[in-house]
């Protein structure tokens, strides 16, 4: 811990969990435009409204000091944020000290090959690389303006930087899920892990997300015919459940918001690069950190204003994705408060 902080005051909620879990979107900009996550055309926030990197660090720094262990830095992608490894450096003092436990980042891995081994050096252990297919064509199809190529040369670069890489794809039915077992292959083949995460009804996109969506009991019961899939008690903080795959020896993790309510065990709350704390990401309920960070040096009234946002985490998202209600659940973009 850091000269002069405070022993944790650890934050719980009104349902009991605590909150140890810290995602920040540190950008709502990215170099994709992933057609289940953005429209094409997509209006980005001015930049003044941004949190500076040191606004960024110091709002970190009071959720560490609350009790946070985990923190992820996602977006948007958060390494087209300019000076981003700037952020990371700083951060990385609270993993020295013992405060944090987990320094971490959700990417598309474009960025990768120039920052993998500063990221290691930082303390960073393991990230999350989303890829849906590994198709070229068709990752150029979902990620409208992504580069398969680069994408594998950054994982090529983090895995040599000894970051351990666990592969993320969103399940989109007559997509990828044909491909899911070649992809497991070729994950954990190189020794990384693989999670699927089914569609979320966020923001508004060009595409029918009805039309995208596939529940995971359907892709589980699918790979069950070409695999043995053993659940396995492992955990990562996150809301994936996890199966042992037999054949290939590898972990295979479902994020199913849709069919099976994760809620429970949330141990999460996320903040935006503006400073909105959003304590559930399938509510609209947020709170306005910036002002409380920017009112006063001292950290009084920001530790307050979280406290009070805590204070009204709810037990749980509405997500429903049916032909009847054709607006996203949430208006915003899953690129605002970061996956
Ligand atoms: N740009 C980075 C990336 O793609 O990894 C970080 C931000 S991105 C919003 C985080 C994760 O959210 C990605 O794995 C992406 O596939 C996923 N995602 C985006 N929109 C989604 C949606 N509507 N439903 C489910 N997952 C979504
Ligand atoms: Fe960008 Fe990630 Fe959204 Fe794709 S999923 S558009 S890479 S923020």
């Amino acid at each position: 811990m850091t000269a002069g902080m405070e022993r944790p005051m650890n934050m719980i909620d009104p349902f009991g969990r605590e909150i140890s879990y810290l995602r920040v979107s540190v950008t709502d900009r990215c170099d994709f435009r992933c057609t289940y996550c953005m429209a094409e055309d997509m209006t980005f926030l001015p930049k003044r409204d941004l949190l500076s990197l040191e606004e960024l660090d110091r709002l970190c720094t009071v959720f560490i000091e609350k009790g946070v262990k985990r923190l992820r830095l996602t977006g948007g992608e958060p390494l087209v944020r300019k000076n981003i490894m700037h952020l990371v450096r700083e951060l990385s003092r609270h993993l020295k000290s013992g405060a944090l436990e987990e320094l971490t980042f959700t990417t598309n891995g474009s960025q990768l090959a120039r920052f993998a081994n500063e990221l290691a050096d930082c303390g960073v252990r393991r990230i999350n690389v989303s890829l849906d297919t590994l198709d070229p064509d068709k990752f150029k199809a979902i990620t409208r303006w992504g580069d398969l190529q680069r994408v594998m040369t950054g994982i090529d670069a983090a895995l040599a930087a000894g970051i351990h890489v666990k592969i993320n794809a969103v399940a989109l039915k007559g997509f990828n899920d044909a491909e899911i077992p070649q992809m497991l292959r070729w994950a954990h083949g190189r020794g990384m892990d693989m999670t699927v995460i089914e569609t979320m009804p966020m923001g508004e996109i060009d595409v029918d997300r009805t039309d995208q969506y596939l529940p995971l009991s359907l892709l589980r019961a699918d790979l069950e015919k070409t695999f043995t899939l053993a659940d396995i008690p492992y955990k990562t903080g996150g809301p994936a459940r996890y199966v042992e795959v037999l054949e290939t020896g590898g972990r295979l993790g479902f994020i199913t918001p849709m069919t099976h309510n994760f809620c429970e065990s949330c141990n999460r709350v996320r903040i935006t690069c503006t400073g909105t704390l959003f304590m559930c990401l399938g509510q609209e309920d947020a709170a306005d950190l910036r002002s409380p960070l920017r009112a006063s040096e001292a950290n009084d009234l920001l530790s307050h204003a979280i406290d009070e946002a805590i204070g009204r985490k709810p037990k749980g998202h509405d997500f429903v994705i049916d032909r009847r209600s054709k607006r996203p659940a949430v208006l915003r973009h899953m690129s605002v408060t970061g996956g």
